[in-house]
């Protein structure tokens, strides 16, 4: 019997997981996602070789280029004077990819998303149709919906986020943890930065309570920028996003390099994201409920991976869904994924005050081990999801 999968949450992991399970065939897949239409507006993702690989291995490759943009380099520098404490060739000499075996790439996230919809038979993503409820009877598991409908399937997964709706039946006792860091972020026009040295490099300016990322996208014309900040102390407000202050920003980065002050005023208000970690779930799935990326493992965005271990997740579980029966799927994935996962958070947890050092000792060490980072982040950008889902194949 062909298996009936629903999946909650049409965002990058929610979308990946459909193409792929709709790829490999032999699945009903359905995405009810809350959204009427998809789309975030004022957002890029970086793509790491990590997850393009696996976006090629779905035949999204062309497309994928064609809407991205590949980082010259990777390069640090210090915030107030602009020294290049480290740097490392990305797309320059095809360095990165020769490692790890597909590029880097910053997307607009509306692109990301229009990429992963048009690869998937828009007749099964349902819009707006937000989750409510979740009954899991003998033989299938019942999605309760707010404008009163349902629907029934063989398993659910909850791709819906770090507020995730279906987490709270998987694991009640779990909930995103505030930081005590929020993320601002822009889209600036490259003609609007003239200090800006190496604009389609992606760049760390790191300084005393709060660093700035920057990558090029939408052809090198546009830099896509998250700052970001200690504090509030507290987050108050009912969502995980917020209006920051007018000239907030300007603020934050007075005394700054002129490249970032020039960045921050194109931005004279933006939305505050309050960054929010999740603390390792007491399981990822209950009976034939499961979760994938923010809502089994939100992470801080030090290493730009939020978005790309979804990915990961993703192929995982379609790997797994689609070789074996639903009781040994579900456990298999976990296991695949629970460890990978955590390590990558805990990491880029540990990487976040590193970031925020003010000048002196502690700083000048860690400008030192930057010097290390191409194969620190190996681990990271190298690491083959399917070749682990399938290790008796070997090369894909
Ligand atoms: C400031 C910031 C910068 C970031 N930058 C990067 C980066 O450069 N690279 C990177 O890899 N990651 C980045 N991330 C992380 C990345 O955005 C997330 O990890 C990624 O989007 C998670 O994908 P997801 O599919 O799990 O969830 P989401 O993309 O959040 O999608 C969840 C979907 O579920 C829907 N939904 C929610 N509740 C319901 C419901 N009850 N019913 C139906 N639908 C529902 C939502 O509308 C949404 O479409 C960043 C995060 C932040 C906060």
């Amino acid at each position: 019997m062909t298996l009936r999968v629903a999946v909650v949450g049409g965002g990058i992991g929610g979308l990946t997981l459909a193409i792929a399970l709709s790829r490999a065939g032999g699945v009903q897949v359905e995405v009810h996602e809350r959204a009427v239409e998809l789309g975030e507006v004022g957002a890029a993702v970086a793509l790491a070789a990590n997850a393009v690989r696996l976006l090629d291995d779905l035949g999204l490759g062309p497309a994928l280029r064609a809407a991205s943009v590949e980082p010259t380099e990777l390069i640090y520098r210090g915030w107030r004077e602009g020294r290049r404490i480290a740097g490392f060739p990305v797309g320059d000499g095809g360095w990165y990819e020769q490692r790890f075996g597909a590029p880097f790439l910053g997307i607009h996230r509306a692109d990301l998303q229009r990429i992963l919809a048009d690869a998937f038979d828009p007749a099964l993503l349902r819009l707006g149709r937000t989750v409510t409820g979740i009954d899991d009877g003998q033989g299938a598991v019942r999605l309760r919906f707010a404008d009163g409908s349902a629907t029934e399937a063989d398993v659910v997964v909850g791709a819906d986020g770090v507020w995730s709706a279906v987490r709270r039946w998987v694991d009640p006792d779990a909930a995103p943890v505030y930081t005590g860091t929020s993320g601002l972020r822009g889209l600036v026009p490259v003609s609007a930065l003239p200090s800006l040295p190496d604009p389609l490099a992606i760049q760390f300016w790191v300084g005393p309570d709060a660093h700035l990322l920057h990558y090029a996208i939408e052809g090198g014309r546009t830099v896509n920028f998250l700052a970001v900040l200690e504090g509030p102390a507290a987050w108050t407000a009912p969502t995980g996003t917020a209006l920051a202050a007018p000239g907030e920003l300007a603020d934050a980065f007075a005394g700054w390099h002129p490249a970032v002050r020039e960045m921050v005023a194109a931005v004279p208000q933006s939305d505050r994201w309050g960054l929010f970690a999740l603390p390792p779930l007491a399981r990822w799935s209950r009976g034939r409920v499961t979760l994938l990326g923010d809502a089994a493992h939100a992470m801080l965005p030090h290493h730009g991976q939020g978005a790309n271990q979804t990915i990961e997740d993703a192929v995982t579980l379609a790997a797994c869904l689609t070789s074996a029966p639903l009781d040994e799927a579900l456990p298999r994935y976990e296991r695949l994924r629970r460890t990978r996962t955590r390590q990558v958070q805990r990491s880029s947890w540990d990487t976040s005050p590193l970031l925020h050092l003010p000048d002196g000792p502690a700083a000048d060490a860690r400008d030192h081990d930057l010097t290390g980072l191409a194969e620190l982040l190996g681990w990271i950008h190298g690491h083959d999801a399917l070749a682990a889902v399938q290790p008796a194949s070997g090369a894909r």
